[in-house]
């Protein structure tokens, strides 16, 4: 049982302060629905959590199982754990769905780090060995339904929306973070892709595990029953509750949120 907590956090990107005291509590086994108007700093809170180093921490903090993570960086705060899926994933013609997420695999597991730290003594490969690695994309493959040829495709390479989806699912399920934060990762999907997505975080979303959901609209939550789900608006989380609040923005829209929080500023 891992919780990741978010305390008052304030971020700033030149000089913009975009995160304005945010609480959150995300636990394991949970599953935390974040909606908000855009420009809210979703995202932002997003790449904070991950540790991406454009953005600034001017207070607060963001604690894993009690420790504070802000002082690590990113390729570290992923070895403990934390998973951000991207809400438009870039394509690497050249490298293969297997040799990205080989990499993946390695630098998560800590391989990448040791050979590092090897360097001048024995040198070990930097990477999971290949047999290993194999062994284990194949198994995980045949668990999420994914064809084998698909390792061999170049990573998002003329992939249509549910490829890419099943590419995110799968990096997922090799990855096993304690906590993944999915930034509007269903946004502009068709129907099959959406169930994809969905279906991966259903099989994903076991008691040892904890998700982020962050989201524009309701329709994923028709597939994906959040625990929780909290209204996103100028930097801080104003409003929490069950799955209700995300049918009550379906129906009053984004507008409300503004009429109702601008004042109360
Ligand atoms: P959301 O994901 O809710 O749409 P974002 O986190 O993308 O919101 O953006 C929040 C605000 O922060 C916006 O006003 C945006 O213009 C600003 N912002 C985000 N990233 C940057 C950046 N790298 N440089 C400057 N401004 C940024
Ligand atoms: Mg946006
Ligand atoms: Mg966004």
């Amino acid at each position: 049982m891992s919780v990741l907590e978010i305390r008052n956090l304030h971020a700033a990107v030149e000089d913009n302060e975009i995160l304005k005291g945010v609480n959150l509590t995300l636990r394991s086994g949970e599953i935390h629905a974040l909606m908000g108007p855009n420009g809210s700093g979703k995202s932002t809170l997003a790449y904070v959590i991950a540790g991406h180093p454009h953005y600034e921490v001017t207070e607060g903090d963001i604690l894993l199982d009690g420790e504070s993570i802000l002082d690590m960086e990113a390729d570290e705060r992923a070895r403990a754990g934390i998973f951000l899926a991207f809400q438009y994933p870039v394509a690497i013609p050249g490298v293969s769905v297997a040799n990205f997420l080989r990499t993946a695999v390695s630098n998560v597991r800590g391989y990448t780090e040791q050979a590092k730290k090897n360097e001048g003594g024995v040198i070990g490969s930097n990477l999971m060995p290949m047999r290993e690695f194999r062994r284990e994309l194949n198994a995980k493959m045949k668990e999420y339904n994914v064809d084998p040829s698909f390792a061999r495709r170049y990573l998002n390479d003329g992939f249509s929306g549910g490829e890419k989806k099943r590419t995110e699912v799968l990096q997922m399920a090799m990855l096993e973070p304690k906590f993944a934060i999915l930034d509007e990762s269903d946004s502009g999907l068709d129907i099959d892709a959406l169930r994809v997505v969905a279906d991966g975080i259903n099989k994903l979303a076991t008691p040892d595990r904890g998700f982020l959901l962050i989201t524009h609209y309701q329709r994923i939550l028709n597939y994906v029953k959040p625990h929780y789900v909290s209204i996103f608006y100028d930097g801080r989380i104003v409003k929490t509750g069950g799955p209700e609040v995300a049918h009550m923005l379906e129906e009053r829209g984004y507008g409300w949120v503004e009429q109702e929080f601008k004042d109360a500023q």
